[in-house]
């Protein structure tokens, strides 16, 4: 193109050619607002009601389209960019909440992601404490997801961060609960709120396999004892409901009820006062 040049060796796939530019536009994609995040709702089994949103980074291409988190966050763990996107989201995230508080909705906390590397920057406390500080936000509102991987990473300064977190009256959750660390041990010394139990287990529940509903009925059994409270992700059919619901599962998110939508969707779903 004009005034540049790209250097491309025919030894390089279209693949890692694909990965080379990603990497170099993912620097500039906060600058260049290509992210939004979209939100999506987690409800009470008992009651029906939205307890919370789940948001989920996307990213707008401006000549690939959209493209997935699956791609786009390991590179930005790999890069160390990740550190800023988790600012931003984290940032984002909390001017929503004041602009529904604005808009008058009852509140509704917000779960954002974050990667394990967002645990090894130096002041992660002192950030936070100054995004809600900036925003308003009272730390109620805000639950921080974080995978099986944390809490192997660094365990002494891990805790440390986590039982801040909790201090500060952050909620947290346990993702993708049953994939990662194959030990228990760590649940009873971390500030957990919630395990998510991961969507692979959950998609395998049916009548006829008894031995994937054994399984989710002890997990939910163990968190319950440990009081502890239980979500089941990715949650697609009536018949995988029935099963949670006979379970004593806390919290459902899924296709069933709703795919991650924006913003302004979450606020019809939150308004309504008896969604589900
Ligand atoms: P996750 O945290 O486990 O998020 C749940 C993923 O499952 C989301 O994919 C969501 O769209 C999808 N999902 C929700 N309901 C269903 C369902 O009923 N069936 C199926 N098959 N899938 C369902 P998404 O949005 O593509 O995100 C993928 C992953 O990317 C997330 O997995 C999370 O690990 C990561 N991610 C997304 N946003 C962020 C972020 O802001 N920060 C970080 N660090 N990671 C993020
Ligand atoms: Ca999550
Ligand atoms: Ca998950």
């Amino acid at each position: 193109g004009p005034n540049q040049y790209k250097i491309f060796s025919s030894g390089m796939n279209l693949q890692s050619y694909r990965t080379f530019v990603l990497q170099n536009d993912l620097r500039r994609a906060i600058e260049r607002k290509e992210f939004s995040l979209v939100f999506q709702p987690r409800v009470n089994m008992k009651t029906g009601m939205v307890t919370g949103v789940e948001a989920l980074l996307r990213w707008n291409h401006p000549n690939l389209g959209c493209i997935s988190p699956g791609e786009f966050i390991p590179l930005a763990e790999g890069s160390g960019q990740i550190i800023g996107m988790g600012e931003w989201v984290l940032r984002y995230a909390c001017a929503q909440l004041r602009a529904w508080r604005e808009a008058g909705l009852p509140p509704v906390r917000i779960a954002v992601n974050f990667s394990a590397q967002q645990f090894m920057q130096k002041d992660l406390i002192g950030n936070i404490r100054r995004i809600l500080s900036d925003t308003q936000i009272p730390p109620e509102l805000i639950e921080i997801e974080i995978t099986e991987s944390v809490i192997l990473k660094n365990e002494k300064n891990i805790i440390n961060t986590l039982m801040q977190i909790n201090e500060m009256g952050i909620w947290l959750s346990v993702d993708d609960f049953g994939t990662g660390y194959s030990s228990l041990n760590y649940l009873r010394r971390y500030p957990v709120n919630f395990i998510k139990i991961d969507k692979s287990f959950v998609q395998d529940l049916s009548y006829e396999n008894s031995n994937s509903t054994a399984l989710v009925s002890a997990i939910i059994t163990m968190a319950h004892n440990l009081q502890m409270s239980v979500v089941a992700e990715g949650v697609e059919s009536m018949e995988q409901f029935n099963i949670l619901q006979r379970e004593n599962c806390d919290e459902i998110q899924g296709y069933l009820l709703s795919p991650p939508v924006p913003a302004k969707e979450i606020e019809v779903l939150v308004a309504g006062g008896h969604p589900y």
